[in-house]
């Protein structure tokens, strides 16, 4: 379902992403794993044609996406292009980012209403039915502030799901909660996996990397270190600098 090759991405002097290989497959979960500033939310930014880039190749379902503009400052150039893909692929961030004033349900139903111009009879009944399957179909009516972070987590999830994307971009979506609330959204982070549903999932969370991945990537300073499946990664890393990232993530 997505492709990235090769990709090069620059702010000023900084070069993020020096040339980086990426790709999900129907049905994949990929994680990606790394230290702080080793690019990981660029990449997920630049997967969902929110960013420009330099250098390299963004494939959406085979489809190359069109550039415009100079090699330093091109960007995805197709208006049309640009929304197909990204409300294909739902971004679930750290931060929930709902929209305050809007209850949950209206929260949930927003984009399919004004993004896709869907039904507004049939949206509310998918949205309630993917508030229930997050677990807090009880809440449709609430506002955003009367929940606890884990519970907006999973509002946001449901969210995503609602624009029913061909897969889901997570960036670092339990990091914002406690302990105990993380676990509610590890939860549906894995019955998703457990559906075969596309997945790029940024986490600082090991085990939840090991448990739902299919493909595991560990980023360091814009280049990908060491990839592989989760068993191997995680039970014999290769690089030295994955086996200090993992002891210091223990
Ligand atoms: P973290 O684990 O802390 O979220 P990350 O791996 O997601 O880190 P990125 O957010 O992708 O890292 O940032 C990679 C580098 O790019 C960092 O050095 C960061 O300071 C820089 N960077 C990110 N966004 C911008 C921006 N808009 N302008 C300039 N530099 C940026
Ligand atoms: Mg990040």
């Amino acid at each position: 379902v997505i492709e990235i090759r090769d990709l090069h991405k620059r702010y000023g002097d900084l070069e993020v992403l020096k040339g980086v290989d990426i790709t999900a497959h129907r049905g994949d979960v990929v994680s990606l794993i790394g230290s702080s500033g080793s690019g990981k939310s660029t990449l997920l930014r630049c997967a969902n044609l929110l960013e420009d880039s330099q250098q390299g190749e963004i494939l959406f379902k085979g489809e190359p996406v069109h550039w415009k503009g100079q090699a330093g400052h091109r960007r995805p150039g197709d208006p049309k292009q640009v929304l197909r893909i990204r409300t294909n692929l739902s971004m679930v961030f750290q931060q929930f980012n709902l929209w305050a004033h809007m209850s949950i349900l209206q929260n949930v139903m927003e984009a399919p209403l004004t993004v896709l111009r869907r039904d507004r009879a049939e949206v509310e009944k998918a949205a309630r039915g993917y508030l229930d399957k997050v677990g807090i179909g009880d809440k449709c009516d609430v506002y955003p502030a009367q929940l606890s972070g884990g519970q907006q987590q999973r509002a946001a999830i449901a969210r995503a799901l609602c624009m029913e994307p061909e897969a889901l971009l997570f960036d670092e979506p339990t990091s914002a909660l406690d302990p105990e609330l993380e676990q509610e959204v590890v939860k549906v982070i894995k019955d998703l996996a457990g559906e075969g549903r596309t997945m790029l999932i940024v986490t600082h969370d090991m085990k939840l990397a090991a448990d739902v991945s299919d493909h595991v990537v560990f980023l360091h300073r814009g280049l990908i270190e060491e990839e592989g499946p989760p068993d191997r990664l995680f039970g014999a890393p290769q690089s030295e600098r994955l086996r200090g990232f993992l002891s210091a993530t223990h």
